[in-house]
């Protein structure tokens, strides 16, 4: 089992989507014990102040060092993960590698950061959903929670299904095809309703090249 708490000011964001498919059934069988701490709680003052001008300058709301350190105090023996733009990138052995923490902490910035001093204390990890920016941490929190929910035993029905796809082997997956035969005037490549399956292999081994020659050379590289 996989302990995992999300610290944000918006926890209704996550209501709909971890309650459908893996997740769903990550927690429902116990698998992952997902749990959501509000940062407004841990605010100062009746208005439960979490943000405040940044020194030096500049636009927008920085969020304050106190409120977060309050909020991640019951959580100091795991492992603490702030999202962010300036993170490593997010990629599958990321997610490999946090599965197997027993308990993780995602911490989702909002406005125009988190202040750097309750980084430097609290933060085992920086970690980026990709080279964008979004409003809030929390759509990349959901990824990391979805990714590893997946990846734990006797949440995917047929764990198999991880072994062949993108990134597992620096590639990126085949086409996939299933009924019918022909749609709208396009066949399946022959070769896959063929009954071989070595050439179907190495079709696909082939495929998986090809693609990722053309679209993430990088990958190769
Ligand atoms: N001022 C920041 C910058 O230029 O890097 C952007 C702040 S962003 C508007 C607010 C919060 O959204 C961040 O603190 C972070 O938690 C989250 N966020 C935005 N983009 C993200 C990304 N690509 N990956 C992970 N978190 C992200």
């Amino acid at each position: 089992m996989i302990d995992v708490a999300v610290i944000t000011l918006f926890p209704g964001f996550f209501s709909g989507p971890t309650g459908v498919g893996v997740v769903a059934k990550a927690v429902q069988t116990g698998a992952m014990d997902l749990s959501f701490i509000n940062l407004r709680e841990y605010g100062i003052g009746v208005h439960r102040q979490v943000d405040d001008a940044p020194f030096g300058g500049g636009a927008g709301m920085v969020l304050m060092p106190g409120p977060l350190a309050d909020a991640i105090e019951s959580r100091l023996d795991t492992h603490k993960v702030l999202l962010t733009p300036a993170g490593r990138p997010l990629r599958q052995s990321t997610l490999d590698r946090l599965a197997g923490y027993e308990a993780l902490t995602l911490v989702c910035g909002r406005y125009e950061g988190v202040d750097e001093r309750f980084v430097e204390e609290f933060v085992d990890e920086e970690v980026s959903l990709g080279d964008f920016v979004l409003a809030g941490g929390d759509a990349a929190a959901l990824a990391v929670i979805e990714g590893v929910a997946r990846l734990l035993p006797s949440v995917l029905g047929n764990p198999r299904s991880l072994d062949n796809e993108s990134f597992r082997d620096g590639l990126l997956e085949e086409p996939q095809y299933t009924r019918p035969a022909v749609f709208r005037g396009r066949s399946v490549p022959e070769v896959l309703v063929s009954g071989d399956h070595g050439r179907i292999e190495t079709w696909r081994e082939a495929q998986r090249v090809e693609r990722t020659r053309e679209r993430r050379p990088d990958l190769l590289a």
